[in-house]
């Protein structure tokens, strides 16, 4: 039972789960003016320069992301030693071999079977290396995690986070029913 948890922990290390929610190159909410292109495997955000300086004191593990035509990237020797990121398609910028943030295709493919051409195995987006089987770092997570889910103790954590997502929504949606009862005899007043 506990090999479980350790595989999945080897498979998709637990902060690298929240990635394809993570939201880079967009400005921080306590520093306007800047783009937020650090990622704390602690914390599980993405922040800015002025924020990671802040940070540093916590001796948090503080990724840097970096822009490759327009898209957020990591490194790969910041990576690599933190998972085994083999399959992921690698871009070279600025001299550097990264590997792409988040998925590039939109689970269409454009190949149409056409052979010599591989095709992400997550988003089947098109990839120039044919011996690469995900388009970046999201696409792989997200294979990891679905094969993963086979066995009983995941299968019920999946269970468990499905009903919690659907409280949330039961939540949210009563919330906004009690907020347009109350509003309404306002208008009604106001007529
Ligand atoms: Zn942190
Ligand atoms: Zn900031
Ligand atoms: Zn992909």
């Amino acid at each position: 039972m506990v090999s479980s948890e350790d595989d999945q922990e080897k498979a998709v290390p637990r902060w690298l789960r929240p990635i394809a929610g993570a939201k880079f190159y967009c400005s921080c909410e306590t520093h306007r003016s800047k783009e937020r292109n650090y990622y704390c495997r602690v914390c599980m955000v993405s922040f800015c320069k002025d924020c990671k300086e802040q940070h540093d004191r916590s001796k948090h593990e503080i990724l840097k992301v970096y822009k490759t035509s327009h898209a957020a990237s990591f490194r790969v020797e910041d990576l690599k030693p933190l998972w085994d990121i083999s399959g992921i398609c690698m871009y070279t910028s600025n001299g550097w071999l990264v590997a792409l943030i988040y998925k590039r295709g939109i689970g269409i493919s454009g190949s149409r079977g056409k052979k010599g051409i591989a095709e992400c195995e997550s988003c089947l987006y098109g990839l120039k290396s044919p011996s690469a089987k995900y388009c970046s770092v999201e696409c792989k997570v997200e294979a990891a995690l679905k094969m993963n889910g086979s066995g009983s103790i995941t299968e019920k954590a999946k269970r468990k986070l499905e009903t919690m997502l659907e409280e949330i929504a039961h939540d949210v949606h009563s919330f906004r029913k009690r907020a347009r009862k109350q509003k309404k005899p306002q208008r009604a007043l106001s007529h």
